[in-house]
């Protein structure tokens, strides 16, 4: 057998299954390929026989917990987008399972490689067994993972697709039963945010054999490896992290956006930005789950510490540092706000939310938008458009509240509509809060010329403010952050950032 296959265990059944009777007797394969009936069962089968959109609340509560049991398998991917099966699955015989719906109804099915192309084989459960439409006058079995055992083992073609390999899914798609909630740090337009941690999983050799076939390419929940709260479980370890619980329920085509996000945010890894650990979309509420940082955000910061002006400058440069590296991957953060802004173990600036980030583009125009007016440049105003340069825009506004230590929203005491009517004016939106160091007063300036293309780039700010500082990684190249991220080349944020907590006000 495939040595990575090996690896599968198997599965007790799903837990009830409604009015259909449990196991009776194993279904047994007959001398010619027949099998005995199953005593005991009904002949109604689940999901099937029933009108299109017709649901059943107590089959769909089967069919979640079927689910739950499936997801202990590193080769079952849930409700991972078809496109991104493609390309999980690179050679012939790779396979997985995943869930997915068909005319309305949640089913399972079984995605192989064949000849270049991605087939998709629907798993018929019936009678408590499974099995497929080719098989389904032969063979059954009572655990996905026998049925799998024998595809493999025994070779045999479906539709001319013969299962290999199975492909574990990638790290950042986590199971919900991997996650603990702690206690609620906060909340926010997308839902509650919560101190958790996240089991991991080492098994020495599985990963390994794991990582080679469906690992992302950047480690990220490594780099938060001091986070780790030792060995809870033999071959298991947990990490700190903070968990965003998302509102409402989510469409089928949220959720795959929710994975292709998480995707893409996991391969963004930098010390003055929070690391995307992964999403867990397997189950309501959908959750994404990431680098927590330690000392929480900086507006609650700064309103209980009495941070010197050093320190407040510090956090300029760390999140002028933070949107460098942001826009040197061509990622448009579009909420830049203090509100956005945690701080690390170490008292240095992680930009969050990246919500309403958009990636591999220069610039995007849209025409309905849920941002905070006081934070937008005249051009989005005017034309909806976001650029790396209205992040720019948004810093010098972020700029401001720092220097008020965070007292107030901007535009104090002005209307939404006096705020505008600023923000499209000829004269400067805002003058630099008294005590602001004249080098930050003069790029906040800079940062507020009406013309886009004259406002600086991040990484000239950074220069600005940190002269020493080699920026040369942060100038933009022509890649998207779909190419692989090296941590190692950014200028080493730990240390400059290190600053000692100050005094309690
Ligand atoms: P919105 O999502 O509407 O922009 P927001 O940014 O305040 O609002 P969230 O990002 O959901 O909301 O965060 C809410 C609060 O949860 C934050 O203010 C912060 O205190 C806490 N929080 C969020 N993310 C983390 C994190 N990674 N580590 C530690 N605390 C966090």
């Amino acid at each position: 057998m495939n040595s990575e296959y090996s690896k599968v265990r198997s599965i007790r059944r799903p837990v009830s299954l409604g009015k259909r009777s449990q196991r009776s007797t194993r279904t047994k394969k007959k001398k010619g390929g027949d099998e005995e009936k199953t005593q005991g069962a009904t002949k109604k089968s689940l999901f099937s026989h029933r009108a299109k959109n017709e649901t059943n609340p107590e089959e769909t509560e089967a069919f979640a917990n079927i689910c739950r049991c499936l997801i202990e398998h590193r080769w079952y991917h849930g409700v991972m987008p078809r496109g991104e099966i493609s390309t999980l699955l690179e050679d012939e015989g790779d396979f997985c399972v995943r869930k997915t719906t068909e005319r309305g109804k949640p089913i399972v099915c079984i995605s192989v490689k064949c000849q270049k192309e991605v087939r998709h084989f629907p798993l018929v459960f019936e009678n408590g067994q499974w099995t497929l439409k080719n098989l389904i006058k032969t063979r059954r079995f009572y655990e996905v993972v026998e049925l799998l055992n024998a595809l493999v083992t025994e070779k045999i073609a479906l539709s001319g697709a013969i299962l290999v390999r199975a492909v574990p899914r990638p790290d950042y798609y986590i199971p919900h039963s991997d996650i603990s909630l702690i206690c609620k740090l906060g909340e926010g337009a997308f839902g509650e945010v919560w101190k958790g941690s996240l089991k991991r999983h080492e098994d020495g050799k599985a990963k390994k054999a794991e990582e080679k076939s469906a690992a992302p390419s950047s480690a990220a929940p490594s780099s938060a490896g001091s986070a780790l709260s030792g060995n809870s479980e033999k071959g298991k370890s947990r990490l700190y992290v903070a968990v965003k619980k998302m509102k409402g329920n989510a469409t089928k085509a949220m959720t795959e956006e929710f994975v292709m996000e998480a995707k893409l945010m996991r391969q963004l890894v930098h010390p003055n930005i929070v690391t995307v650990y992964g999403v867990a979309p397997s189950e309501e509420p959908l959750m994404i789950v990431l680098e927590l940082a330690g000392n929480g955000c900086l507006k609650s910061y700064v309103a209980k510490y009495q941070c010197p002006p050093d320190q407040l400058l510090q956090f300029t440069a760390d999140a002028a540092r933070g949107m460098a590296y942001l826009s040197s991957k061509l990622v448009i953060h579009r909420d830049l706000a203090a509100r956005n802004l945690l701080l690390g173990t170490f008292v240095e600036v992680k930009i969050s939310d990246f919500g309403l980030s958009s990636s591999g583009k220069t610039e995007i125009k849209v025409k309905q938008m849920k941002v905070p007016i006081r934070w937008l440049a005249p051009e989005t105003l005017e034309e909806g458009v976001f650029s790396t340069k209205t992040d720019v825009w948004a810093y010098a506004v972020t700029l401001w509240e720092i220097f008020t230590r965070c007292q107030t929203d901007p535009y104090p005491g002005l209307t939404n509509q006096q705020a505008k009517d600023l923000i499209r004016g000829d004269a400067l939106p805002m003058n630099p809060p008294e005590g602001t160091p004249p080098i930050v007063a003069k790029i906040m300036e800079d940062c507020f010329n009406k013309n886009p293309d004259d406002r600086p780039s991040f990484a000239a700010i950074l220069k600005r403010l940190r002269p020493d500082e080699d920026v040369s990684a942060y100038e933009p190249k022509d890649q998207s952050v779909t190419s692989p991220v090296k941590r190692a080349n950014a200028p080493s944020a730990e240390q400059s950032a290190r600053s000692k907590r100050p005094s309690r006000k």
